[in-house]
């Protein structure tokens, strides 16, 4: 795993400053800022709330999964605790590794005990004594700044025995990925922790009933548990003040690519496309106008100019046939050769497949193939039917969402622009 220096910092701004509310200034928030700006105090009415309660709480919330699944993090919880077998671990999945995603890597150096919060009341409502928490290997500052935040709450009695005197003990480990994108997906990272090689297992059984070393298991995304010690806080019929009905709380965006100003922005779910790309990020960067925006990353799809207007919600999204996926929204402007960046998400899909099952493993490859000819000049006749057919075998016959969702950018592609799968013709 490659050595990486502190990066620039990350532009953080948005409507609002919920979870970001530390984040941005070039400084990691100890635990002696984090305490004196009412940190943990979410973990203290936790513990002085029956585990069933708190569940409770967060299934009130209307909290969902912000790793891209967008399963509703109540539900699972509720699901491990209700689980038999013992013991019983909580995973916080940091391997964030989708193409223009950064969120996670700004909440984990700069915010670390926002995140040691949520998992540690996430322990206590599912009755977990041990968790994981598992790192993108190139995250190295990240690792580094999570390393010191477990050590600064294992001498404040945050992690350990009898956790602020009550009989709840919970402890965590860290671990680092080596570079594998398949990691991110969950049972291929309990593959990982458990020391073998990181293939995705076969669902059902699902992981809160036969998760980490096949006893019952809560996972979670960053900045989904990031919204636990928020909720709780706030108070569940407060926290659904903020967003949509159905897209309740708030959302990071990672907006990158040809804008003005991109960044990490939070904004309640519901914002459309155009505020978040025109307002809060300025813009396009020259004055070529917009062509098009890849949301989800590169298991994503496109929306053209005509999706400005949408609510960037669950909801809004679907209505329009676009997924939020992680949060990653990639401009592109109108100079910008959409050939090349397709021949590059297939490129990635290619590398990335672990290989486990055929659709996938064989299936990236061949779309890999037609995407460079079509990049070279050299499609050929029934190119078009044979991405289509590769894309519609993977999206329904693949093991996990890595198949399942590596030629969406591409077919939603196919829809929007086919004359870019039509050979150039001649003047
Ligand atoms: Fe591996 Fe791809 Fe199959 Fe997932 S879909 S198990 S990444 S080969």
């Amino acid at each position: 795993v490659a050595k990486t220096g502190r990066r620039p910092q990350t532009h953080v701004d948005g409507d609002l400053r919920l979870l970001t509310k530390r984040c941005g200034s070039g400084q990691t928030t100890s635990l002696e800022a984090y305490l004196a700006d009412g940190g943990y105090t979410a973990l203290k009415k936790a513990l002085a709330m029956s585990s069933t309660s708190v569940i409770e709480e967060i299934k009130a919330s209307g909290l969902v999964g912000r790793g891209g699944a967008a399963f509703p993090t109540g539900l699972k919880w509720e699901s491990a605790a209700q689980a038999q077998g013992s013991p019983k671990y909580v995973v916080c999945n940091a391997d964030e590794a989708e193409p223009g995603t950064f969120k996670d890597r700004v909440l984990m150096e700069d915010d670390p005990h926002q995140i040691l919060e949520g998992m540690i009341i996430s322990a206590y409502a599912i009755g977990a004594e041990k968790g994981y928490f598992y790192i993108r290997g190139e995250y190295l500052n990240a690792y580094h700044t999570i390393q010191r935040a477990v050590e600064e709450a294992r001498t404040a009695n945050l992690l350990g025995a009898h956790i602020l005197g009550s009989d709840f003990s919970f402890d965590i480990e860290i671990r680092r990925g080596a570079g594998a994108y398949i990691c991110g997906e969950e049972t291929a990272l309990f593959e990982s922790i458990e020391g073998k090689r990181g293939f995705p297992r076969v669902k059902p059984p699902f992981p809160t009933t036969h998760g980490l070393f096949g006893k019952p298991t809560v996972i979670n995304n960053v900045e989904t548990l990031a919204n636990v010690p928020l909720i709780l806080n706030l108070g569940a019929k407060e926290y659904r003040k903020i967003g949509t009905e159905k897209s309740p709380g708030p959302k990071l965006f990672c907006l990158s690519g040809d804008v003005h100003q991109p960044g990490l922005y939070e904004v309640p779910f519901g914002v459309t496309l155009r505020h978040l790309i025109f307002d809060l990020g300025g813009g396009l960067r020259s004055d070529v106008p917009f062509q098009a925006a890849l949301i989800g990353g590169a298991a994503g799809t496109f929306a053209t100019s005509d999706h400005l207007d949408t609510p960037l919600s669950f909801e809004g999204l679907r209505s329009a046939g676009l997924t939020l996926g992680s949060g990653v929204i990639t401009v592109f402007d109108a100079q910008r050769d959409l050939r090349d960046v397709l021949y590059r998400l297939a490129r990635f899909f290619a590398e990335e497949s672990c290989g486990k099952c055929y659709p996938c493993q064989i299936g990236t490859q061949r779309q890999y193939e037609i995407l460079a000819r079509l990049r070279n000049g050299q499609f050929l006749p029934g190119d078009i039917e044979r991405l289509q057919d590769v894309g519609w075998t993977m999206t329904d016959a693949s093991l996990c969402g890595l198949g399942q969702t590596a030629a969406s950018a591409i077919l939603s592609a196919l829809k929007y622009w086919p004359h870019l799968f039509q050979p150039a013709q001649p003047a």
